[in-house]
């Protein structure tokens, strides 16, 4: 029998498994407190739940966690894990792995998370993209990704712009935020978490009606036709769609919404880029991040120049709105934006 694993598990389903087998009802806030403040990876070690109830939870459910199977550091002090997550599995297949990148900075520890084993949105300059799609994460895999580092107590950030499409795998996205921010769980701030998406419109518009944590959109290119060249999902869920939706949202509080930039040269770092793309984001509460581009021996794309990335922020700066280039880090060891293979190397 397939034991249920209580790691991963919110509040609300915890209660219904005690209510599924005649244990109190607080025994769930009890479970909650050993699993996401103690942090403790067996039943029995939960000691204030009777012995009796700890038998049979023992039957029929387990804690489990399991360290990263590997870890490489980078110069700069980046560090990509990779996990294993099928574990029945004993081909040395690179499906069943992902990884997750802890870039730390001064007092912050950011940690960059993975929600699906591969991707199926097909981005055409992302290594994860080019592998296919090969499962979803469950919210045990994901949040199994945060506690089992050694940083753990360190993170101060959360970024889900790992390996997959959030919006695709979103019950299990939720899952796991939930359990970082509830006060039952870890008790974070929502605006300590950033989730990412290419704009899949319904996923997008759930998310941003359940979750208090901040956006990020992967954004590309301004022009329709040219997004379409390099993002596939532009088909079904155009950019300027996302944008309207993203206008009915109140963005002036706490809650950020972000548009992730790669910059490629000769196709999509110019004026004219630069310009439709003040004309899209017009009124809109948000900020640019510019992101350098890391061309791999695979991949026809290239890097922009330090020259056009600083020229297209300052345009976009000139123009009002909040445009930052992003720190490129981990690129030697493949950590960085659009580098994630999953690949046990
Ligand atoms: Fe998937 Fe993100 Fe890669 Fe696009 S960039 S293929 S959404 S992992």
């Amino acid at each position: 029998m397939t034991q249920i694993n209580l790691f991963g598990m919110t509040l609300v389903e915890l209660e219904s498994l005690c209510a599924d087998e005649s244990m109190p009802r607080f025994t769930a806030k009890q479970m909650c407190d050993w699993l996401y403040a103690k942090h403790v990876d067996s039943i029995y070690a939960m000691t204030n739940l009777s012995l009796k109830n700890r038998s049979r939870l023992n039957e029929i459910a387990c804690v489990s966690r399991h360290a990263p199977v590997n870890c490489q550091v980078s110069r700069d002090g980046t560090k990509k894990y990779l996990f294993q997550i099928d574990k029945s599995d004993d081909s040395e297949s690179s499906h069943r792995y992902v990884e997750a990148v802890f870039i730390p900075d001064g007092d912050r520890g950011t940690l960059c998370i993975s929600c699906q084993v591969g991707c199926k949105m097909g981005c055409r300059f992302c290594v994860t993209g080019q592998q296919g799609f090969h499962g979803n994460l469950s919210a045990s895999d994901i949040l199994n990704q945060i506690f089992s580092i050694p940083e753990f107590e360190s993170l101060t950030n959360i970024v889900y712009m790992g390996m997959g499409e959030p919006m695709d795998n979103l019950d299990n996205v939720l899952r796991s935020t939930e359990v970082l921010t509830a006060p039952w769980g870890l008790g974070w701030s929502p605006h300590r978490i950033t989730v990412s998406t290419v704009g899949i419109i319904p996923g997008l518009r759930r998310y941003l009606n359940e979750s208090q944590c901040h956006l990020a959109v992967s954004l590309h290119n301004p022009f329709a036709s040219e997004r379409l060249d390099i993002m596939p999902m532009q088909q079904a869920y155009p950019i300027a769609d996302v944008v309207t939706l993203l206008r009915q949202y109140d963005w002036s509080g706490q809650r950020r919404v972000s548009f992730e930039y790669t910059m490629f040269r000769g196709l999509n770092d110019d004026t004219r880029h630069a310009a439709e793309l003040v004309r899209l984001l017009k009124g809109l509460f948000c900020r640019v991040n510019l992101i350098r581009f890391h061309s791999s021996p695979d991949t026809p794309y290239k890097t922009s120049s330090t020259q056009n990335m600083e020229r297209f922020r300052d345009y976009l700066n000139a123009h009002g709105i909040i445009c930052t280039i992003r720190a490129s880090r981990g690129e030697d060891i493949m950590a960085a934006c659009g580098l994630l293979a999953g690949k046990n190397q």
